[in-house]
């Protein structure tokens, strides 16, 4: 990342988490813990946890977790270095960059912004001024754009000559390459990437120009939209168009329009929708949600009837699950093709589409029942079989059955009929929805045993072994712990399950745990297991001889486990021939 990994050991070290979350929502103290309102998802009863000496939080309701470092970055919508450099300065500390190399990076990056922001600049004045873009003023003038809308949007003219900007700016081959502002062509000479074309230049959520949107005047050649391609500054799958002039109003809502286009977005603001952003000529991406999840928890796809009626449904059903978002649909006017010309003859309407929107599942069938015939019964139970396998793909129960109810009373039909599809709901990958604010116990031996190794690692370490840990994740989350430095360190070196495991026990309680106990409980299970298949093989004859002596000694050992005074005793002795069992049964 270009910061020396021993600053980033500094600032996390001098870091108090409990402060830096205290001031987001209210902690108080509950054992070793702090606890309060997840600042992530809304909630009534706490379920976010902070353990203020290892750093690190976990919400039991959202599964959102980290460190100092995430936090910032996620509350403040920071990326690693922004985070970085806000928790440094308020530690009081100066980070130094691990090499030349690494803050080289973001010298480039920097002076290809600012080429970025002097040809948005460049272009803009050969819109607003420039003869040979009069008829590009006049299709803008057309187009209901006027000369505010230019100037707020910043838009731009790229004039039809081969290298006029590339020369007026005299940009280097490799800046004008590395911008997508132009490029080499066949002949080795620098030619523009955008030539007789409207430009809509594109900000990061930051509000730092990273690409450019081209439209084609009306009756001309070629494509009617051209894009950056993408490049050091520009990722299309993360980009949106408009955030860093709607963040704000998003936030305020609680809510973004996302539409489809330059000029839709220019539409919705002028009809007084501030909250409204596009994709760049992209799908909406899973990664476009979580950076609007970061601003507001309700998205409203404002796409052309048909385009909002054909998202596909089990994405966006993924999508609410996983980012605890809602995704509603806001229904624009049949025929309506461009947002942008209803701005101007009924900006009311666009209004109205987005405080009426409805949740996905409802919208489709509000759309199947508006077309659908009811007068015959066999219609109905037409129309009743196609929304029960609408309603089949919502994966939330509850929600199924709640629309099932309200369309089985408008088809005069039993609900149980529109529930038909559940058998055929497909599992989504992510697992079901978290349960809301319940804390799980930990439960079982080898959870909290690895909870003593998080917490405790000087007590167990010599108590604990691969062999003990059954489930694959567990026992990923003792390999990494056991070979890493620090918490940190292991949570880095782990699978993102393995590291959830790791954080959630970091915020678990376990003090109360007697390790003895524990790791007593631990080996009792491994012997069993192990007790259990030496049996099954005496009895088929084919364990070794020996082993009938071992079964006798084992059970013997297993008993002193059960015992106070005899466990560590037994543990002993039985930790290293399980050890040495299992390597034995890798080698055969
Ligand atoms: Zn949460």
């Amino acid at each position: 990342m270009g910061i020396a990994a021993e600053d980033i050991e500094r600032v996390r070290a001098a870091t108090d988490l409990v402060a830096v979350v205290g001031e987001h929502v209210a902690l108080r103290r509950s054992g070793s813990r702090w606890v309060g309102l997840c600042p992530f998802h809304t909630e009534r009863t706490p379920s976010f946890s902070v353990n203020a000496e290892l750093g690190f939080y976990y919400c039991f309701g959202c599964q959102r977790k980290g460190d100092a470092i995430t936090f910032v970055r996620e509350t403040r919508q920071l990326d690693f270095v922004g985070a970085m450099e806000s928790l440094a300065a308020r530690a009081g500390m100066e980070l130094r960059w691990d090499n030349q190399r690494e803050s080289g990076d973001r010298r480039r990056r920097s002076r290809l912004v600012e080429t970025m922001a002097r040809a948005v600049g460049w272009y803009h004045e050969r819109l607003l001024a420039s003869p040979d873009a009069a008829e590009a003023r006049g299709y803008l003038r057309s187009r209901g754009f006027d000369g505010e809308v230019v100037r707020r949007f910043q838009l731009g003219w790229a004039p039809e000559g081969w290298d006029t900007l590339c020369r007026a700016l005299s940009l280097p081959a490799d800046v004008a390459r590395d911008t997508g502002l132009g490029f080499v062509n066949a002949r080795n000479r620098l030619q523009d990437s955008f030539r007789a074309r409207v430009l809509f230049p594109i900000f990061d959520a930051r509000g730092e120009p990273v690409a450019m949107g081209g439209r084609v005047l009306p009756g001309a050649d070629g494509p009617k939209y051209k894009n950056s391609s993408a490049s050091a500054l520009y990722d299309k799958g993360e980009v949106l168009y408009g955030l860093n002039w709607a963040k704000g109003a998003v936030v305020e809502h609680g809510e973004v329009v996302v539409c489809e286009g330059y000029t839709d977005v220019i539409g919705f603001v002028s009809a007084g929708v501030a909250q409204t952003v596009a994709t760049c000529g992209t799908a909406l991406t899973e990664r476009h949600v979580a950076t609007l999840r970061r601003f507001a928890p309700r998205i409203v796809l404002a796409f052309d009837a048909d385009g909002a009626g054909q998202a596909a449904a089990e994405r966006i059903y993924g999508w609410e699950r996983r980012h605890e978002v809602d995704v509603f649909v806001a229904a624009l006017p049949r025929g309506v093709k461009d947002p942008a010309d209803l701005a101007r003859s009924d900006p009311e309407a666009l209004r109205t589409a987005v405080s009426a929107a409805m949740p996905l599942l409802s919208f489709r069938l509000e759309r199947l029942l508006a077309s659908a015939s009811l007068s015959s019964v066999e219609a109905r139970a037409r129309v009743a079989a196609a929304a029960g396998d609408l309603i089949a793909e919502h994966p939330n129960q509850i929600v199924r059955e709640e629309y099932a109810g309200q369309v089985a009373l408008r088809l005069d039909v039993r609900p149980e009929h529109l529930l038909h599809g559940q058998g055929r709901i497909r599992p989504s990958p992510g697992g079901s929805r978290p349960t809301p604010a319940r804390r799980r116990r930990l439960e079982t031996a080898s959870l909290l045993a690895l909870g003593l190794a998080v917490h405790q690692p000087e007590a167990v370490a010599h108590l604990l072994h691969e062999v003990l840990f059954l489930d694959p994740v567990e026992l990923e989350a003792y390999r990494v712990l056991t070979r890493a430095q620090t918490l940190h360190e292991a949570v880095e070196a782990a699978s993102p399950e393995a590291g959830e495991l790791l954080l959630r026990l970091a915020v678990e309680e376990v003090a109360d745990a007697d390790a003895g106990a524990v790791v007593g409980r631990l080996l009792d299970e491994a012997t069993s297991r192990v007790l259990a298949q030496m049996e099954a093989d005496a009895r088929a004859s084919v364990g070794p001889l020996e082993d009938l002596q071992a079964i006798g000694w084992l059970k013997l050992l297993v008993e002193d486990l059960r015992d106070d005074t005899t466990r560590a005793a037994a543990a002993e002795l039985l930790l290293p021939f399980l050890a040495e069992r299992a390597v034995h049964e890798a080698r055969s």
